[in-house]
């Protein structure tokens, strides 16, 4: 008999809804099974480990087309893939975190850039029309220059954001790439 003639539908056993894998032949419970609109009993043929695994077989086999059209439904639902994202981060905080420390490490110029935006936003210092890709590239800039010169630079503030006369803001024309130690040296002092 081939698989298309047994197809089996979902089936009653006292009150429990049951149906038998076309793939491994087991009799599970119909939450066992993906849901397919449009088929007879609105599941799938195969149960959902034997779905999974083929899924996760091909992903493995077909790699770099996987990675393509995951990054390609991704550009196309931004919005839709950050929700998924969120959702992902509540439900493991725990990996979430771990994740996100090997992404900063990996960019540390992007999470200084990111740091000094939020603690821009303790002190009011952020403003909605600064150009955030202005200033990530300060901090591309100072990275660049530590890795070239063997020496650290910062991304300083000119006028400080905490100040008892003038409160700079969190702009790019008040950042200012300079070597690690001058930052120190110039402390939270205006410059003028
Ligand atoms: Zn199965």
């Amino acid at each position: 008999m081939t698989k298309r003639n047994r197809a089996a539908r979902a089936f009653l056993i006292g009150d429990t809804m049951m149906k038998t894998c076309l793939n491994c032949n087991e009799t599970k419970l119909t939450d066992e099974f993906h849901q397919r609109p449009g088929a007879v009993d609105g599941l799938r043929g195969e149960c959902k480990v034997c779905h999974n695994a083929r899924r996760n077989a091909w992903t493995t086999a077909h790699y770099d087309e996987h990675t393509e059209r995951v990054k390609d439904w991704q550009s196309r639902n931004i919005d839709k893939k950050r929700a998924i994202t969120a959702e992902w981060a509540k439900v493991h905080p725990e990996q979430q975190l771990e994740l996100q420390r090997t992404w900063n490490r990996a960019h540390p110029e992007k999470t200084r850039a990111w740091n000094a935006k939020r603690r821009a936003a303790k002190t009011r210092a952020a403003v909605p029309w600064a150009d955030q890709r202005l200033i990530q590239f300060k901090y591309d800039l100072a990275a660049r220059m530590t890795e070239a010169t063997g020496y650290q630079w910062d991304v300083d503030h000119i006028i400080p954001l905490r100040h008892k006369l003038v409160c700079g803001l969190h702009v790019e024309n008040n950042l200012q790439v300079i070597t690690h130690t001058a930052n120190i040296k110039k402390g939270n002092r205006v410059q003028l």
